[in-house]
């Protein structure tokens, strides 16, 4: 993962960087009761061709995050800063006719629910075709031809059949395969994909995510990954961006994050995770306490309630200023931390857990 800095006002062109770049975002609600901080200062790149798996509990701002590059938002009721950049164009300063030419032609998104994304009331082909029609201006013939083309490329049989049945004629994976082919239907560069297999059973998952990489290999589409899942990002992801209260928490490559974890956020989503290698059933350990409310974040370091090492790292710090991920190229974290003794607790961690194997070995021969 690389990050390139440039000058430049927003809106304006700027020299070559990444295919995608958001810089010191912020994503803020008005509501009843105050102000929510859905998104405060996230930075991330995403290269052309990758995929950037975003990982975290619900209301880290995964979601609110890739709306903003959508500018799906609300611009009443949302407060929206920073700069998003796709390639030379930024976003969050495009006027809206702009950002609806992109959606659905060079960024695509597809939803974690399809039964409720497809329209009940139109055919399959047509929901693929009128996508195309709009972004491209063609005919109907044509718009047809190409959602039948596009059903048989993600592998729907009898796709000239299919492409007239409506959404619940489908099943579950066949319909996210039709969410699919809707998306890609205009060749977009960059698909927001947010958990796009919660909703199928384990093996449809593995199809879906095959077929997400083999797409990406035939048409070097980038891809956003949202899901709470670390075992998707490991099979599927190049990069990993955690989130945690609007912020993130750790970043670096896939290799990099899931081998050599930092921040204890990350250390918390592993170790809730099964492992299938693991020989003996070792207990899961969640994250302990619940995610902070973001219409009052807490102090310092938002994961400190919830942290076991305060203490270590310096209570006037942790409690008292905000951690940010360094700024520069590769693996970075927000926790103060040494890089020492973060090294010295996962050791420590793993061997916990390897007295924790040994534990339910003997009592399994007990
Ligand atoms: Fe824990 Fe402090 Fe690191 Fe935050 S900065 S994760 S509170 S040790």
């Amino acid at each position: 993962m690389t990050t390139v800095s440039w000058s430049g006002e927003p809106g304006t062109s700027r020299g070559p960087g990444p295919f995608l770049s958001v810089r010191d975002l912020s994503v803020e609600f008005s509501t009843e009761d105050g102000v929510v901080h859905a998104v405060d200062g996230l930075s991330f790149d995403l290269e052309k061709g990758t995929t950037l798996g975003i990982v975290g509990e619900s209301g880290s701002g995964k979601s609110v995050t890739n709306l903003a590059i959508l500018g799906l938002h609300d611009p009443a009721h949302t407060q929206i800063g920073g700069e998003i950049w796709l390639e030379d164009r930024e976003l969050i300063t495009a006027d809206r006719a702009t950002m609806e030419k992109l959606r659905g032609d060079r960024v695509a998104m597809i939803f974690q629910d399809p039964l409720t994304a497809l329209s009940p009331f139109h055919t399959i082909g047509r929901q693929i075709g009128e996508v195309y029609r709009k972004h491209r201006g063609a005919s109907k013939k044509e718009a047809r031809d190409r959602a039948v083309e596009m059903l048989r490329r993600v592998g729907i049989p009898q796709p000239e059949v299919r492409v007239d049945h409506y959404p619940h004629e489908f099943s579950g994976g066949m319909r996210q395969r039709a969410m699919i082919a809707m998306a890609l239907v205009c060749d977009p560069d960059l698909l927001i994909a947010d958990e796009p297999t919660t909703a199928l059973d384990v093996t449809v998952q593995a199809q879906i995510l095959d077929l997400l990489k083999d797409l990406q290999q035939q048409f070097g589409t980038s891809i956003i990954l949202i899901t709470h899942d670390l075992g998707v990002v490991a099979n599927t992801a190049d990069d990993v961006l955690v989130m945690y209260a609007g912020r993130a928490a750790e970043r670096g490559t896939v290799r990099e994050v899931l081998r050599e974890p930092r921040h204890p956020y990350t250390w918390g989503l592993l170790s809730s995770m099964p492992r299938l290698n693991s020989s003996v059933d070792v207990p899961l350990k969640p994250v302990r306490g619940t995610p902070p409310s973001l219409l009052n974040p807490p102090s310092g370091c938002p994961f400190h309630p919830r942290c076991d090492y305060p203490r270590l790292a310096g209570p006037e710090l942790c409690f008292g200023q905000r951690p940010d991920v360094s700024p520069e190229t590769g693996h970075g974290d927000a926790c103060y931390l040494t890089l020492e003794q973060k090294r010295e607790l996962r050791t420590t961690q793993a061997s916990d857990q390897t007295e924790a194997q040994i534990d339910a070995r003997t009592e399994d021969g007990a």
